[in-house]
């Protein structure tokens, strides 16, 4: 270890330990075997660590942002949800999901033709195709578009191009803070195509109430109807994940039409049980 070793990054009693740090109130560390990976790009400290527990995960500012042993859940959940929803997904829009693993579940889809991939950080998705290939599955699908841009300018000037917008966004701090502001879902409104429908990840209903209540008012008050699902990350805090989809049309997934894909977490009972929401959640 060296001076500039971060604070999240510490040797004790002869094991390197990763700590994130939720606002000073929550720590929760990872054993580490070996660091794979790590560099400073312009926007975030980029790593790829190979920890005890849950194999290499990405962790950007010290924040781990998924791994080889729970990626595919969150991954699945944030892309299967809102492609079964929609009846014909066509064109794609994936915002963020550097790590590559959302793209890889959206080509699982035959009919979708396009998939626009807007990463802020070209470090990441750099990484990822090298050191994390069980979430990024080294992607090379020639419907992927990986374009490097901020996410709220590129879908500042788009009108009705899209059919789904999947929000893979990092935390709301650093770069991605202005993923979670009214005006870029009004931005996405506008870029959706009359029966379009978008998704975010929307933090944790125990430790981050309220970005998740803000977030959920901010759609709906966009698009006149959100809706949330849940799923459980053992790696984000408390487990237990939101996601919101703003919908200009259709809401749930028609069971008669649920398409078998090939996937580890996500399945015909989870994509209809998801939207059942516990008591505090609901109100
Ligand atoms: N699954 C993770 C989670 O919820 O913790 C998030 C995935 S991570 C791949 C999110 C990605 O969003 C990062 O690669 C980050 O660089 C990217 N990102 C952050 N701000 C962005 C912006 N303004 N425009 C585009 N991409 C952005």
């Amino acid at each position: 270890m060296t001076q500039n070793t971060p604070a999240y990054l510490l040797e004790k009693d002869g094991n390197l330990w990763l700590t994130e740090d939720e606002h000073g109130d929550l720590k929760i560390s990872y054993r580490i075997k070996e660091v794979v990976f790590d560099q400073k790009s312009n926007f975030q400290h980029v790593m790829i660590l190979d920890s005890h527990a849950f194999g290499r995960m990405l962790v950007l500012d010290g924040i781990v942002q998924t791994t080889s042993k729970d990626g595919h859940i969150y991954n699945e959940m944030i892309t299967h949800v809102p492609l079964s929803i929609h009846p014909d997904p066509k064109r794609v829009l994936i915002i963020g999901g550097g790590d590559c693993g959302a793209a890889r579940e959206v080509a699982k889809y035959r009919q979708v033709e396009q998939i626009d991939m807007v990463e802020i950080d070209e470090l990441v998705v750099k990484a990822c195709k090298e050191y994390l290939p069980e979430v990024s599955g080294r992607l090379s699908d020639p419907r992927v578009n990986v374009i490097f841009d901020d996410g709220v300018k590129f879908a500042r000037n788009k009108e009705k191009e899209y059919d789904v917008i999947i929000v893979d966004s990092s935390d709301p701090i650093g770069p991605a803070e202005v993923l979670f502001e009214k005006s870029f879902y009004q931005s996405l409104h506008r870029a959706l195509k009359d029966d379009g429908l978008m998704v975010c990840q929307s933090q944790s209903p125990i430790f981050h109430r309220d970005v998740m209540e803000q977030t959920y008012k901010r759609i709906q008050e966009v698009f006149g109807t959100a809706s949330m699902y849940t799923a459980v990350v053992p790696t984000y805090p408390g487990g237990l994940w939101s996601f919101t989809i703003g919908t200009k049309q259709y809401t749930e997934p028609d069971p008669e039409k649920v398409q078998r894909k090939d996937t580890k977490y996500v399945n015909d009972s989870i994509l209809l049980s998801c939207f059942s929401l516990p008591a505090f959640m609901r109100k």
